[in-house]
């Protein structure tokens, strides 16, 4: 059940749930601010656990108002595309054809049959950075498996909201956001490094950190070319409060003792 009260000129959400925690998000794109709280605790305890976030909840809302925003792309003539870190002009051919799309020096041709929508256009789209992406992994993996000693079961390139990119270090299995065709070249190296790295470190602790350190002693330059660029972190779920994702979903949580003892 849904629920919810104000707090000065901010709306709260409340939802009850078979939790044990409590915990506050702020979500993206407009900073709404929702509470999940265990079916046991009181409207009361739950304003006053927010009132006491109030500072944290404003300032998650101010980053999110000052993110740069990509503004959606429509697939019509003369809109800016990137690859690989350059702009491009879309120039849209309607044609009874094959789609195809094909790179030009300063613009990107969008063949695509007479009245194909937005959707579709948009996957043709995607499906053709995937390409670029896997294009350009063998050098990429020849270069950095042997250099860190590691071997990738599979690297799958696919449609991410979040991240750009994630390892499961159990089945050697590294996932990469189709988009990184869109940034310069070396943010796909940083974040296929960064993956690679996990499969030796799954978390990113001190040992990951050094590894990092001593393989692509810039990486925080790539980083930050990242996020200028974007709405995106490498692998947020894994990162620390402190350094987490700008874009996404803020979490606040409390442990069910240390409530109970404060509300
Ligand atoms: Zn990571």
């Amino acid at each position: 059940m849904a629920t919810g009260f104000q707090l000065g000129d901010i709306p709260v959400d409340v939802i009850r749930k078979d939790i044990k925690n409590v915990h506050l998000s702020v979500y993206p794109p407009s900073g709404a601010v929702r509470v999940a709280a265990p079916e046991w605790m009181t409207m009361d305890a739950i304003r006053l656990f927010a009132i006491n976030k109030l500072g944290w909840i404003k300032r998650e809302q101010k980053k999110l108002r000052d993110q740069p925003r990509e503004t959606p792309r429509e697939y019509l003539e003369r809109e800016s595309h990137y690859v690989w870190g350059r702009r491009y002009l879309l120039r849209v051919i309607e044609k009874d054809a094959t789609p195809c799309i094909e790179l030009k020096p300063r613009r990107l041709d969008l063949q695509i049959r007479p009245g194909t929508d937005i959707a579709r256009r948009d996957e043709l789209l995607a499906s053709w950075y995937r390409a670029n992406v896997k294009q350009a992994l063998p050098a990429l993996l020849a270069q950095w498996e042997p250099r860190l000693g590691v071997r990738v079961n599979r690297v799958f390139v696919q449609r991410m909201k979040t991240k750009w990119g994630s390892c499961n270090p159990t089945a050697r299995n590294v996932r990469l956001n189709t988009e990184l065709a869109k940034k310069p070249p070396e943010c796909l190296e940083y974040i296929l490094v960064h993956e690679l790295v996990h499969l030796k470190h799954p978390t990113h602790d001190a040992n990951f950190q050094s590894l990092m350190n001593r393989v692509l002693p810039h990486w925080r330059d790539r980083r930050a070319m990242l996020n200028e660029l974007s709405l995106r972190d490498e692998d947020g779920e894994r990162h620390k409060p402190q350094k987490s994702r700008a874009s996404g979903r803020q979490d606040l949580r409390l442990s069910d003792t240390e409530m109970r003892k404060r509300y």
